[in-house]
């Protein structure tokens, strides 16, 4: 998008929470063109940017934009399509009956209609895995700032693993942020991995590892409805029987366990032995829950703090709708605070702004309020109430206002705008 260094303005709110220190009452912020670049006491910022236009929020908390760490928004068009099922497998088939039925009019539409949902909960910053990277140069600038990762599986065409890839890198290119996503350990071989790690350092990495019981009786004990499937499928399954999915994951040839580059959603299912090794990890990667989608399936129990504890980033992500509700990450934190009910309102918060910003590398651009970072900024309604972030994880709205690169955008035009 043109960056335009007229573009100046005072943001005013009753308080703004910049997650770079205490809440800032009567606070203001400067911003120019899409950084912000001043944060402070209201009386100090106008005066020190004296005539620019001010926005008054009045009543409201100004926070960082929500970042999602991981969605799919190809299949927002399934929300409330599959119902619960038995069981994990039986999920998967019913996902793919669906999927089949669909056009990629229909996966655009779907696309569109996520981001603008996403939006109009607050995210200003998306980690999207998307099965159709070829779809990304037929879809106009996203209207938030957009991680594509090409969602990769071979179980299907294991001879076609380098074309695969090789085309999901040209499809990837029009994308200003872009990673891979090998699907998972029972659908992406080990070729796929290994060939996504060799796309470049600065490349980012997601997958979905442990999620449920079905993965973890496939390879441990290589029995169970998933191994059923996967053999069915035809892939080889000499992997199977003798490691968790994390043993496997980590043991991979490249020292995965050194790596900081992977984003592994799910982590669900963990040994004693799991949990030993993690301990040992020299380099501890970041990993997304969805609390809602964990519900959904009805998976073992996510150990946040155990995890925590152990020196992994925990980031919150809605999953797709395919098994979610809604794109809000404002119920996602509600979800999480019923599960962990002793983690503070504000270390909830820190897993959709500053976790999430690290686990994607920018760390120094975005997750907080401060001088230097992106413009990315959400008001929300706040009564004077002395829980702030008790009453930010409670908002079940809309968002009332938000910017993205420094450009406020309207919440009911999804297309008026784009990063
Ligand atoms: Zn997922």
């Amino acid at each position: 998008m043109p960056e335009s260094g007229e573009r100046r303005m005072i943001v005013r709110a009753r308080v703004v929470a910049t997650m770079d220190g205490a809440p800032i009452e009567n606070g203001a912020v400067a911003i120019s063109a899409d950084r912000i670049v001043d944060v402070g006491k209201f009386p100090e910022v106008s005066a020190r940017y004296s005539g620019q236009a001010i926005i008054d929020l009045g009543e409201q908390v100004l926070l960082p934009g929500l970042i999602n760490a991981h969605c799919h928004l190809d299949y927002t068009c399934l929300r409330g399509r599959i119902p619960r099922q038995k069981s994990f497998s039986d999920w998967i088939r019913a996902i793919n009956a669906e999927k089949s039925k669909l056009s990629p009019q229909n996966y655009i539409a779907s696309i569109k209609e996520g981001f603008a949902e996403a939006k109009k909960f607050g995210t200003t910053t998306i980690a999207n895995l998307t099965a159709f990277p070829e779809l990304i140069r037929q879809l106009p600038g996203p209207p938030i700032r957009t991680w594509w990762f090409a969602e990769l599986i071979d179980v299907r065409s294991p001879t076609r693993t380098n074309e695969l890839v090789d085309s999901a890198i040209e499809s990837s290119k029009p994308a200003q942020n872009y990673g891979f996503a090998p699907h998972a350990l029972f659908t992406a071989s080990k070729n796929l991995y290994q060939r996504c790690e060799e796309a470049g350092n600065d490349v980012l990495l997601t997958t979905h590892l442990a999620e449920s019981r079905e993965e973890m009786e496939m390879f441990r004990d290589g029995s169970g409805p998933l191994y059923e499937f996967m053999k069915s499928l035809g892939r080889p399954m000499d992997d199977c029987g003798n490691q968790t999915p994390l043993e496997l994951f980590l043991g991979a040839p490249g020292g995965r366990a050194l790596s900081k580059r992977w984003i592994i959603a799910h982590l669900n299912e963990l040994t004693e032995s799991d949990f030993d090794l993690l301990e040992k990890m020299k380099a501890k990667f970041h990993v997304v829950h969805s609390p809602r989608s964990h519900d959904f399936f009805g998976h073992s129990s996510f150990q946040s703090e155990r995890l925590r504890r152990l020196g992994l980033n925990i980031c919150l992500g809605t999953d797709s709708l395919a098994s979610n509700e809604s794109l809000s990450l404002f119920a996602e934190m509600r979800a999480f605070q019923r599960g962990e009910p002793e983690i503070s309102p504000e270390k909830v918060f820190e897993m959709v702004t500053v976790n999430p910003a690290s686990a994607l590398r920018q760390q120094n651009t975005l997750g907080r309020i401060r001088p230097g970072f992106r413009a990315d900024l959400i008001g929300i309604p706040s009564r004077q109430g002395r829980d702030l972030f008790g009453e930010i994880v409670a908002f079940d709205g809309e968002v009332d206002w938000i910017t993205v690169n420094g450009r406020t955008q309207s919440i009911q035009s999804p297309a008026a705008d784009s990063v």
